[in-house]
């Protein structure tokens, strides 16, 4: 870090900061009236997880964002309520726990007072009235009592499921967590396929809701990147679900969105785990598929979601009838097909999917083509699988030979139907959210066990279940959560009957956890409820949410589906949380990522201590668009400095200055009014840099005209004060005035001041008038040169003449000497 030389004189960032921090507290600045409001503005950013590094600078850099777009909001005179909580419960806390050998029970509120010191640091304006804390009991009463809502709605339920499970993490896995077939916090170790049973919600039920959202402008305006991440992770699909039938026992159902190439289906797979595989297996095949069931039973489901280039699987010896041809064809089991997704099982169609093509060459199965362009041969033989492309049509299909593939796809389900062998779906990627981890960092699910009476939900009176304190709170191999082991705990009377049952010892995901803390922000001080119903009509939906693209599809999603759900059961009036959401960007540092390993990680505690938390905000700010992130660079730091001490130097000299009164310079005027379009315009569009800009080239402008009047001095530092608010009150009170900067009006600017900024000036070739171009006035000469060398007349007549001298007389005239 390069160390200040010289304009320090005055600006203490240190004693400024402290000072105002101070009495924002004092003074309850940051504390909107939550029941009285009148344009009320809910300003969220994403909470963190309070790790033991502290708050790193990705963090600060997206709430620094968030906190500049709540200021500007309150500027404009809205009541910004901006809170600020910890998502304190899950796997990352647990994890780091144990590592540390410290309970986590103990380290996180060390961690939590840790990030509060540096949220309050970075002069974010928070109203520290609605902190929360996702691991106390008085929030998590609230999420046990969504979770036993949704219960009691039908929206949960538990079943077997496959999970991947990682044996060093000792836990399940979410499939956005397995790389390559290894856990993403433990490389090298393998991931592995289980059967536990696990706690689901229905999310799929919504899945066509959560996707027409979407498109409603009216309800969600989002960043297309998310809103896109969100579609694909829904993944709707049209196609059919058709029925193969087996001699003596139930048909082989499968969901195809092709189902116009069902005449080229010419075998069929089973995932391994297929119920029928053990029917259909004939007696010369079934030691080879039960080697093979146990083979593809250890490896994970991500690695064989994506699959190996070398395609392996084993014949059943079993045969079912295809609908279409009426043919006897053969049924493999592989494990490329999983059990989860889809029905288990699928047609194969070896002309026209690659996948099957390297199957059935492999194994020397029959490859039939089906769809052809109008001057192909369809019998040529085929050396790989053909896709399907704009004007093919049928072949070796029967009656529907010679038909467009996309009306095939219509005729042909119909005909299906009418056979009883198919019927027309709609498909989602999107699978229900399994929400249960045997694991000892989160909410324990509110259901008790009985002998007689089966599940019990906990009955809400009793709520909150408390996460019991366990010593040993680590995960052991047997997949039951540790919560098991505290016997006093574990066992409990039945609440519908009195007999000794025993509670669910999992704890819900902290996805859970997550989904709802916008709602309680509003209403933490109320124990007897979620959220006050007056409040959330005042505050919620959301007006603007900031946070990373990561959590497009996992927490966005999660969130809106719980809304929805709270909506349908009457506990709120809106399904859409976010009215608005915003992605930021990324910052990398000299151009790389920054990790622990690499050492290049930027503690944003050192940065502050050096330059001051507004100087910092002001550079990260500063580095680039801010959804689109930046690199971060230490030699680029001092520049905002520089350009607040200038600013407080104007300030100096604006508030001793008499007021000039009277007309003002016209391109000082132009530039003060084109400066608020442009630092208003930016803000709202998130252009954080861009504002930043206009406001340097306003001060430059001030400077070199030698003009300081304090008119406009007073609103460079209402418009700087998002981005440097202890600064700007600073500057305001030596001002005179005693409230707050945030208290004072936005900068409004003069439309025919800016308008009036062009002008025109006139072109001369060697001295004859040619043409006139429109600058903005006080262009400078080479401004104006370049808009005479755009203009088709100039261009033409200069042709490769060479300009020997140039004449300007500003906002009039421009000569342009040639030579020959
Ligand atoms: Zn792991
Ligand atoms: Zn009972």
């Amino acid at each position: 870090m390069t160390e200040l030389s010289s304009g320090t004189d005055g600006y203490r960032p240190d004693v400024v900061e402290a000072k105002w921090q101070a009495r924002w507290a004092e003074q309850h600045t940051n504390e909107p009236d939550l029941d009285r409001a009148e344009r009320p503005f809910y300003n969220l950013m994403m909470f963190p997880y309070p790790s033991a590094e502290g708050l790193h600078v990705g963090n600060l850099f997206a709430f620094t964002g968030a906190d500049v777009y709540g200021r500007f909001k309150r500027l404009q005179g809205y009541d910004v309520f901006e809170p600020i909580g910890f998502d304190a419960f899950g796997i990352h806390s647990e994890n780091f726990a144990i590592r540390m050998g410290i309970h986590p029970g103990e380290l996180i509120p060390r961690n939590i007072v840790n990030f509060r010191r540096q949220l309050a640091r970075m002069g974010g304006m928070f109203d520290w009235r609605h902190e929360l804390s996702t691991t106390d009991p008085a929030y998590y009463k609230w999420t046990q009592w969504i979770f036993l809502q949704l219960l009691k709605a039908g929206k949960a339920y538990k079943k077997k499921a496959a999970v991947n499970w990682c044996p060093a993490c000792k836990t399940v896995l979410a499939n956005e967590q397995v790389i390559n077939g290894e856990c993403e916090r433990h490389p090298g170790v393998k991931v592995e396929q289980r059967f536990l049973e696990q706690w689901f919600f229905r999310i799929t039920e919504y899945a066509e809701r959560l996707l027409e959202n979407l498109d409603d402008d009216a309800k969600m305006d989002w960043s297309h990147s998310t809103a896109t991440a969100q579609r694909n992770w829904i993944g709707r699909s049209e196609g059919a679900e058709l029925e193969f039938a087996v001699a003596g026992g139930d048909p082989i159902r499968v969901f195809t969105t092709r189902p116009d190439t069902i005449f080229g289906a010419t075998f069929m797979v089973l995932a391994p785990e297929h119920p029928l595989v053990e029917p259909l297996t004939s007696p010369g095949q079934r030691a080879e598929v039960e080697a093979y069931r146990k083979e593809a039973a250890a490896r994970d489901i991500v690695s064989r979601r994506v699959g190996d280039k070398d395609k392996t699987g084993v014949a059943t010896g079993g045969f079912a009838t295809n609908p279409a041809t009426g043919h006897k064809i053969p049924v493999w089991i592989a494990d490329y097909v999983l059990m989860d997704y889809g029905t288990g099982a699928i047609m194969a169609v070896p002309g026209h999917d690659a996948r099957d093509f390297a199957f059935a060459t492999k194994f020397g199965l029959p490859i039939v083509r089906v769809l052809a362009g109008s001057d192909e041969d369809p019998a040529a033989a085929l050396t790989e699988a053909v896709p399907d492309t704009e004007g093919m049509r049928l072949v070796n299909s029967g009656r529907f030979d010679g038909m467009p593939a996309l009306e095939g796809m219509r005729e042909i389900t119909a005909w299906l139907e009418q056979l009883n062998a198919g019927r027309g779906v709609v498909r989602f990627r999107l699978h229900d959210w399994c929400i249960s981890r045997q694991r000892y960092w989160g909410p324990p699910i509110p259901v008790i066990y009985c002998d007689s009476c089966g599940a019990v939900p906990v009955p809400e009176q009793d709520l909150p279940v408390l996460l019991p304190p366990l010593e040993d709170f680590r995960p052991d191999d047997t997949g039951v959560s540790p919560l098991a082991r505290n016997t006093e705990w574990y066992y409990v009377p039945c609440p519908a009957c009195g007999q000794r049952a025993h509670r669910e010892t999992d704890v819900s995901d902290t996805f859970l956890d997550s989904a709802w803390y916008f709602l309680r922000y509003p209403g933490t001080e109320f124990t007897d409820r979620p959220f006050d119903q007056d409040r959330t009509a005042r505050w919620l939906p959301v007006a603007s949410y900031i946070g990373g693209n990561e959590h497009a599809v996992l927490h966005l999603l999660y969130a809106r589906f719980i809304t929805m759900v709270l909506h349908d059961l009457g506990h709120l009036p809106f399904e859409e949380p976010f009215r608005k959401f915003r992605a930021h960007g990324m910052i990398v540092k000299d151009g790389a990522k920054m990790s622990k390993s690499r050492g290049n990680v930027v503690i944003p505690d050192e940065y502050i201590t050096t330059w001051g938390a507004d100087t910092f905000r002001m550079y990260l700010m500063f580095l680039g668009p801010f959804q689109e992130g930046g690199d971060f660079r230490d030699s680029g730091i001092a520049g905002p400095r520089r350009f607040l001490d200038k600013v407080w130097n104007l300030v100096d000299q604006s508030s001793r200055a008499t007021a000039i009164g009277g007309e003002l310079h016209l391109p000082v005027a132009v530039k003060w009014n084109q400066t608020k379009k442009r630092v208003t315009e930016g803000l709202e569009a998130l252009s954080y840099n861009t504002a930043i800009a206009a406001l340097m080239e306003l001060v430059n402008t001030l400077r070199e005209t030698n003009i300081c009047e304090r008119r406009i001095v007073k609103d460079l530092v209402v418009m700087l004060a998002p981005f440097a608010p202890h600064f700007a009150e600073e500057c305001w009170q030596r001002f005179g005035h005693k409230t707050t900067v945030f208290g004072a009006e936005w900068p409004a600017w003069d439309p025919n001041m800016i308008v009036e900024a062009e002008l025109e000036v006139v072109i001369q070739i060697s001295g004859r008038t040619r043409s006139k171009v429109r600058v903005p006035a006080g262009s400078s000469e080479s401004v104006v040169v370049a808009a005479a060398l755009r203009d088709e007349a100039i261009k033409r007549l200069i042709g490769d003449k060479e300009i020997r001298k140039q004449i300007y007389v500003p906002d009039r005239l421009l000569n342009l000497v040639v030579g020959p």
